[in-house]
C-alpha cells in the first residue's frame, strides 16, 4: 500500500516539477543525457543470455531458443540506478527511459514482431503496486508500433536470487507456460539477465506453443561476479 501512495505522489509530482535524473540526482529528466552517455557497453568472451564463455554474441545451446539476442548494456551504474528507480524506489517513469533504450538496441527489421514481457510473479507486482516489465512492455510495443501479447504466463511465485545455475533453469521451467497456442514471431524482453535461466525458460514456452521465431532484448547484463569485463557489440 505504501507503494501504491508512492507512485500516486510520484506521479503527482511529475505533473507540476519534471523529474530529476534517477541516476545522478542533478540534471532533469528522469534519466539525463549525461547519464544515459555513461552506460557501461562492454562484455567479452561470454554468451550475452547464459554468460558461458563463448566466442559469439549467443552460444550454440542458446541459439536453440532465440533467433538473436540483444543487450543495452552491463548492469552498473547509472543503467543499474535506472532500474533500481522502476524496481525499488515506485518510480514509474523510469519506465519510459528504459522502453525507449530497448527500442535504440532492436534492429528496425524486428519492429512487426510482438513483445512478450517476461511474467513478474504477483508477489512482486503486489508489492510494488505496479507490473514493472508490463510498463515497459506497453511503452516499448507503443514506441515501437507493435502489439504486445502476454503470451506467457507464470506458474507459480518464484525467487531465483539464492539458487545457483542448475536449480533456477529447473525452476525457471517449471515456472512458465503459454496457454494457448502462439504461432507468431516474438521478442521476449526483460530487465536483467544473469544466467539466461527466464530467457531460456520463457522463449522455449514460446518455442513449444508454435512460434515461428524467438528474439530476447534485455535492458542490462549481470556483470560477472570474477569482474571480468563484457563486450556489448
Ligand atoms: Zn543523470
Ligand atoms: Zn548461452
Amino acid at each position: 500500500m505504501q507503494n501504491v501512495k508512492n507512485t500516486i505522489i510520484d506521479w503527482l509530482l511529475g505533473l507540476v516539477a519534471p523529474h530529476l535524473c534517477v541516476s545522478c540526482g542533478q540534471n532533469t529528466g528522469v534519466f539525463c543525457e549525461r547519464c544515459n552517455s555513461y552506460i557501461e557497453k562492454q562484455s567479452y568472451g561470454v554468451c550475452w543470455c547464459c554468460s558461458r564463455p563463448s566466442g559469439r554474441n549467443l552460444c550454440l545451446r542458446c541459439r536453440e531458443v532465440f533467433d538473436g539476442f540483444f543487450v543495452v548494456g552491463v548492469r552498473r551504474g547509472p543503467l543499474k540506478k535506472l532500474i533500481g528507480a522502476l524496481k525499488f524506489q515506485s518510480v514509474r517513469a523510469a519506465s519510459f527511459p528504459l522502453a525507449y533504450l530497448l527500442y535504440r538496441r532492436l534492429p528496425s527489421e524486428l519492429w512487426t514482431l510482438a513483445i512478450v514481457p517476461v511474467p513478474t510473479s504477483t508477489a512482486h507486482v503486489r508489492r510494488r503496486g505496479y507490473d514493472h516489465m508490463l510498463l515497459i512492455g506497453r511503452r516499448l510495443a507503443r514506441l515501437i508500433g507493435c502489439s504486445l501479447h502476454q503470451a506467457v504466463l507464470t506458474r507459480a511465485t518464484h525467487t531465483q536470487h539464492s539458487l545457483g545455475r542448475r536449480s533456477r533453469q529447473v525452476a525457471a521451467e517449471r515456472a512458465y507456460y503459454c496457454p494457448r497456442p502462439t504461432p507468431d514471431s516474438y521478442i521476449v524482453i526483460d530487465d536483467i539477465v544473469t544466467t539466461g535461466a527466464t530467457m531460456l525458460a520463457v522463449g522455449r514456452a514460446l518455442r513449444q506453443a508454435g512460434a515461428r521465431s524467438v528474439y530476447g532484448a534485455v535492458v542490462a547484463k549481470q556483470p560477472s561476479r570474477l569482474g571480468a569485463p563484457y563486450l556489448l557489440k
